[in-house]
């Protein structure tokens, strides 16, 4: 039985282009970037290359992007280096209940620090309005973030809108872009975006890398020391690998972006035309406003674990809440804050697509899912 990948939320298979970019660098090219011989110099025109790719697809300056190890450690690191930034004068932060817990735990332990943290939480369809956010700043706010696209649903969130009302309060603002970099455009210069994560895992590229762009003179501290790596900014020997492969991985996604999003909102719209014709229960939570490549589904009555079991057995592979919270049996804090019907959030399965998902693979998987629906419905 073939597997029908439906969690590229999760994570997405790494591109055969991007592994050949990456291969001579796991090989022969071990050099340190930070060595002057020849072999650690051809190590930092690697690095410096990738970040120039970056740089592009997200319309900044070179020097702005800093290497981490992934979306989490970017978001972590956007956060807690703002608040360390701003001192004892600043201590207050604002976000969304919707965030991914990478940003939600970090502003949970910095209340534990002595911060204070205002949540916003979206309106029913998952999207937070820009005018609770911009309500929420206080003279002593040192940082706002407020997610790209939700993980979960797929929501678009006001970045830019509220982002441009930051710049001009002069509050610092932050976003997880993680699931919107190489889908949506993103232009952080004109978005007027201070700080910015992604990670090269959900873009067809490698586990482990990432990538924080940081607005040259934002109010913002590195927080890993012992080393001048990054321009001090991100100490540590360059995962030289990564940063190659998570390079060629966003210069590909930007490249093929508009077709891509065409074919994936092609195979979403497929999922859902069939999904609705077998199953009369279903409930849609993704919102209009959202990401072709995300959809969350609910099946009341049929409680998502079994659900995915079933799926698992039918060679499906998705999701229910993030694949963080389904290990523990917690509803997901995402849906919760939509307030949707506790029988929706208990039956939430989320199937997420890629450029890689073909429409056959979405036809064969929502017909199972709709029979395997039906079937645990009249148990
Ligand atoms: C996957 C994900 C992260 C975490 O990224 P890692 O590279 O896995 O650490 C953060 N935010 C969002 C929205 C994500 O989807």
């Amino acid at each position: 039985m073939t597997l029908l990948y439906l969690d590229n939320a999760a994570t997405t298979p790494l591109h055969p282009e991007v592994r050949a970019a990456m291969a001579p660098y796991l090989e022969a090219e071990y050099g340190n970037p930070s060595s002057m011989h020849a072999a650690g110099r051809r190590a930092r025109q690697a690095v410096e290359k990738a970040r120039e790719q970056l740089a592009k697809a997200l319309g900044a300056p070179a020097n702005d992007i800093v290497f981490t190890s992934g979306g989490t450690e970017s978001d972590n690191s956007a956060i807690v280096g703002a608040v360390l930034a701003n001192r004892a004068e600043r201590r207050h932060i604002v976000t969304t209940t919707i965030e991914h817990h990478a940003v939600l735990q970090t502003c949970e332990f910095l209340e534990k620090m002595g911060c204070e943290v205002t949540y916003i939480s979206p309106d029913s369809d998952g999207i937070v309005k820009k005018e609770e956010v911009l309500a929420a700043i206080r003279p002593d706010t040192a940082v706002v973030s407020v997610m790209y696209v939700n993980n979960e649903t797929g929501a678009i969130q006001p970045v830019e809108e509220i982002a441009h009302a930051c710049a001009e309060q002069g509050v610092l603002f932050h976003t997880d872009a993680v699931q919107a970099v190489g889908l949506l455009p993103i232009d952080v210069k004109a978005g007027k975006i201070d700080m910015l994560s992604l990670s090269g895992h959900k873009l067809h590229g490698p586990k482990g890398i990432g990538a924080l762009y940081v607005r040259r003179d934002a109010n913002w501290h590195p927080i890993l020391h012992g080393g001048s790596q990054e321009r001090k900014r991100r100490a540590g020997t360059e995962n030289v690998a990564g940063i190659v492969g998570l390079g060629a991985a966003i210069e590909r996604m930007v490249k093929h972006r508009r077709a891509n999003y065409e074919h994936i909102l092609a195979l979403k719209h497929r999922m859902l035309d069939i999904l609705k014709e077998e199953v009369d229960f279903l409930v849609v939570n993704s919102p209009e406003q959202s990401v072709p490549s995300i959809v969350s589904v609910s099946f009341p009555g049929v409680s998502a674990d079994t659900m995915l079991m079933n799926l698992d057995m039918a060679g499906i592979a998705a999701a229910s809440g993030s694949a963080c919270t389904s290990g523990s049996l917690q509803p997901s804090h995402v849906l919760t804050a939509m307030n949707l019907e506790p029988t929706c959030v208990k039956s939430a399965i989320r199937f997420s697509f890629s450029e890689q998902t073909t429409l056959e693979e979405v036809e064969t998987a929502a017909y199972k899912t709709a029979a395997i629906a039906n079937k645990l419905k009249r148990r």
